[in-house]
């Protein structure tokens, strides 16, 4: 067995059973990072001799759980022990954090190995990795393209074998964008369903932390391995965690598929549409409902969010003051200059824009025509949604509007860049688990490359296990999770 040609479960079976020590499968990851990484730039940090001597105590039975031995990545926004803790950005470029995060502890209990951290947009603003302060990373299928983002080192990182699974975190789409950008499978859980403790803040009503993988079944052990009430979040819910993987057997019977027409506009790249056409015939010979749901809000989620979103990182990111701890400035004339100089240093330009935007919207005279308006826009949208529900078991619609697009291409242009998001910010806005599922590929528009395209799925709040099933029943008839990239060298 190629360790770093199968799925998490596969390998999580074959420690387990003794085929494979978990040294041989995390020195085979290691090994291919090593060689791919520099051209890729999925990861920031790796931690060789760490991952190693875990390990080795998989393998002398010293750590056992449902993960043990498997290699796993992690968005570089997730606090941890050791290594740094950068999220992307100058302001903690040698930031240490002092504890670990839940889904950090939670993993590691369950024996998953962790061998680096991934690249992001700075603080998990972006949608292609470009405003890393450290660099872009490249698209596995076409390295002159974005991953998407802001989790696209995680996504690129499963896309080219680097990992068997990894984590990111879900704001607007962070998680299911790139996973539809490098032709993984990317899960944004319920609003609750998973602890944020020691996840850096961006947006606080939107953030979710959720698993990458390349099969449903992947997904779906990860989940159950992270998800539930902790202690240390208090907006974590105390809601039951199922066995997940286990539930996958039960059949799913008795659908109804919900079509949005708003999501299936003819500006989608032909390529898009025809993912969620097919999709719906899979649905259909296997029994389901197809039936037309009415999300009418869809067109105000951008501009809803985009007030949200940055009102709430200004609040967030408004710790950064050179003072507690990240960049401090070497000169400044007083208190107000030193705060003011840090974080002109410390913070990129997407940063900056999303601080002063939320400053703007949440600044007295505005509040009620910005901040407060967009609330009330996100009930309806939520209310949308609930009532499509009232009618469907899941919505099925694109992850986005095209495939992977240049390195490049969007970086001048922000509300281009804001627009990639115009199919996954409406399931933040909501509160509801959503997962993006390879369904097909495309050509490039310069006819060299072959590019994954996606469907979504979106569920009911805490309706994990059931939109789980939902989506294997897709997997198990189609076979678009397994193709893989030729990775250049
Ligand atoms: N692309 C969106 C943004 O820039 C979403 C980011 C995210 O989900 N973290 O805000």
């Amino acid at each position: 067995m190629d360790p770093t040609n199968t799925t998490l479960v596969e390998l999580r079976d074959a420690i387990a059973q003794k085929r494979a020590t978990a040294t041989q499968v995390v020195r085979a990851y290691l090994d291919r990072i090593e060689k791919h990484n520099a051209h890729l730039h999925a990861f920031h940090e790796v931690y060789t001799d760490r991952a190693l001597d875990c390990a080795k105590q998989v393998d002398d039975g010293s750590i056992t759980g449902a993960l043990a031995g498997v290699p796993i990545a992690i968005k570089d926004n997730l606090c941890t022990t050791w290594g740094r803790t950068t999220c992307s950005s100058r302001m903690l470029e040698n930031f240490r954090a002092p504890y670990n995060a839940t889904v950090v502890t939670r993993l590691e209990d369950a024996g998953a190995i962790i061998v680096g951290k991934t690249n992001l947009d700075e603080f998990a603003m972006g949608s292609s990795t470009e405003h890393s302060a450290f660099g872009a990373t490249r698209n596995p299928w076409d390295t002159a393209r974005v991953p998407g983002g802001s989790s696209g080192g995680s996504a690129a990182a499963v896309a080219a074998d680097l990992c068997a699974g990894a984590f990111g975190s879900d704001t607007g789409g962070s998680i299911r964008q790139p996973a539809a950008l490098c032709g993984v499978v990317g899960f944004k859980p319920t609003y609750g369903r998973v602890s944020r403790w020691g996840l850096v803040a961006f947006a606080s009503s939107l953030d979710q932390i959720g698993p990458f993988g390349r099969t449903v079944e992947d997904i779906a052990l990860l989940l159950q391995v992270i998800a539930g009430a902790d202690p240390l979040d208090s907006t974590c819910a105390d809601e039951p965690v199922s066995n997940y993987l286990n539930e996958l057997s039960a059949p799913a019977d008795n659908l109804r598929i919900g079509l949005p027409r708003q999501y299936l506009s003819d500006a989608n790249d032909p390529a898009v549409n025809d993912a969620v056409d097919q999709a719906v015939d899979v649905y259909r010979s296997h029994g389901a409902q197809v039936v037309d749901v009415d999300l009418p809000h869809t067109e105000y989620g951008i501009p809803t969010y985009y007030i949200v979103a940055p009102a709430e990182a200004s609040s967030n990111l408004a710790r950064y003051d050179g003072m507690h701890y990240g960049h401090r400035a070497q000169h400044a004339d007083d208190l107000v200059d030193l705060y003011s100089r840090s974080r002109a240093e410390g913070f990129g330009d997407e940063v900056k824009r999303r601080i002063m935007l939320g400053t703007y919207a949440l600044s007295s005279g505005y509040y009620d025509a910005y901040y407060l308006h967009a609330l009330k826009v996100r009930r309806l949208i939520k209310q949308d949604f609930d009532h499509a529900f009232e009618r469907c078991d899941a919505i099925l619609c694109p992850t986005t509007t095209g495939p992977a697009f240049a390195i490049g291409d969007k970086t001048d242009d922000p509300l281009a860049m804001y627009a990639n998001d115009v199919y996954t910010v409406n399931g933040n806005l909501a509160g509801i688990p959503g997962v993006s599922l390879p369904a097909g590929q495309t050509t490039a528009d310069d006819g060299t490359h072959r590019l994954p395209v996606a469907i979504q799925l979106y569920g009911p709040v805490f309706a994990e296990a059931r939109l789980l099933q939902i989506a294997k029943l897709y997997q198990s008839v189609t076979d678009h999770h397994l193709g893989r990239p030729e990775l250049e060298t």
